[in-house]
């Protein structure tokens, strides 16, 4: 089967007034369909950068990336992404916000507005539909990014820490949620996040970058066991503290690079 995401060779540098830096070099990394991969690292290591080149928001130096087997040049209405700091339109309500994808795209029904009221509500947001960006907390304001960006139904998510300015309790049912409703409709997904254990309870591969320049360090592939219970009880799985130790400890070596 075709890969939904395919990057060969990418090399990415950043050019400043006096140097250039390298934030990515010679990727190579193939997403299948409905896999769910998360990308960590320490903080420099080109994790958003990677994900602003999948988007087709940020040209790479060197390199080729498709999606769907076609090279990436723009954003494309089938690639869902939610940035690291997403805003909401403070003088848009909230449905207004959640409903902007749809609007953008030309998606705008019925139907729709009513599959984006009921994800509001799924996040926790019931009854804040005619509220103000202002009137929300910040974790509020994140979770009608995330509705904004899942009301489109992308084929392929890309996903910036969607999770980290949230409660621990909400985080972890957001988990579930996000990750219940990807695998139902089948939604390839690439998440960055700093959380570790989040990382292996969702994914189907963790890849674990590090820095100067941003290369792939090691890919582990999460297993079964752990990957078919939702994520809140992946934690308990056989295999899940091990893989968690594995991974810390590889990332502990990838941060040392840093300094
Ligand atoms: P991460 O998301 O893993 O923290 P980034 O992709 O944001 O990493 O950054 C990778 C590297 O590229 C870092 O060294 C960062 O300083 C540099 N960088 C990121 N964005 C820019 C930019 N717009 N201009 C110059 N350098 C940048
Ligand atoms: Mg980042």
């Amino acid at each position: 089967m075709l890969p939904v995401v395919e990057l060969k060779g990418v090399t990415h540098a950043y050019l400043g007034e006096r140097e250039a830096s390298l934030a990515v070099e010679d990727l190579n990394l193939s997403i299948g369909s409905g896999e769910f991969v998360s990308l960590v690292g320490p903080s420099g290591c080109g994790k958003t950068t990677l994900l602003s080149i999948i988007a087709g928001l940020l040209q790479p130096s060197e390199g080729e990336v498709s999606v769907y087997g076609r090279p990436i040049h723009n954003p494309s209405p089938e690639i869902g992404y939610m940035l690291q700091q997403d805003y909401l339109f403070p003088w848009r309500t909230i449905l207004e916000n959640a409903l902007l994808g749809l609007e953008l795209t030309g998606n705008l029904n019925e139907e729709n507005r009513r599959k984006t009221v009921e994800l509001l509500g799924d996040m926790g947001l019931a009854g804040k539909e005619d509220a103000y960006p202002s009137q929300l907390s910040g974790g509020m304001r994140q979770r009608v990014a995330l509705v904004r960006t899942l009301a489109t139904d992308p084929g392929l998510l890309l996903l910036d820490e969607p999770f980290s300015a949230l409660d621990y309790q909400i985080k972890l049912q957001l988990e579930d949620l996000v990750s219940e409703t990807l695998r139902r409709r089948g939604t390839t997904a690439i998440l960055v996040t700093h959380d570790l254990s989040e990382a292996i309870a969702v994914s189907n591969r963790v890849i674990l970058l590090e820095p100067n320049p941003g290369r792939i360090r090691k890919v582990f592939t999460v297993p079964e066991s752990i990957r078919e219970v939702p994520p809140l009880y992946a934690r308990d799985q056989p295999g899940f503290a091990e893989l968690f130790h594995e991974v810390w400890k590889e990332m502990e070596q990838a941060g040392s690079k840093s300094v």
